[in-house]
């Protein structure tokens, strides 16, 4: 993976192709968000997760209706964001952000670099 963000950056797109036609996982590129979001619905299965992914510091994913400032993340229950479904069906369900917009697979809030320390997600969108 490295050796592909390397060549994304370096802005050498043949190497980075052939480096992502190698990959048993290849990682796709687009510069439009909801380009990304379908990919992402497509590829989930079951209750596997998806999730966008900022920077803290991008200043330009608010025209996307992405916000990744402190004001909005700090009272934001990101553990809510990564365990509760964007389609759950348990009658007695206490999840706060079940069947929610805020719910991560629901592609409609990013986490930063800050919120994703220490839990995963099986399908990624970095923004
Ligand atoms: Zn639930």
């Amino acid at each position: 993976m490295s050796k592909w963000v390397d060549a994304v950056l370096r802005g050498d797109h043949s190497a980075a192709k052939d480096i992502a036609n190698q990959m048993s996982s290849p990682p796709v590129l687009s510069g439009d968000i909801s380009t990304v979001s379908r990919w992402l619905r497509e590829k989930r299965r079951g209750l596997t997760r998806a999730g966008l992914v900022a920077s803290s510091g991008a200043a330009m994913l608010r025209p996307d209706g992405l916000e990744t400032s402190f004001d909005f993340h700090q009272r934001f229950e990101w553990e809510r964001w990564f365990l509760d479904r964007d389609s759950c069906e348990e009658a007695d369900c206490e999840h706060k952000y079940c069947n929610d917009v805020r719910a991560s697979s629901k592609l409609e809030v990013a986490a930063t670099q800050f919120e994703i320390q220490g839990l995963e997600l099986d399908w990624i969108g970095i923004c």
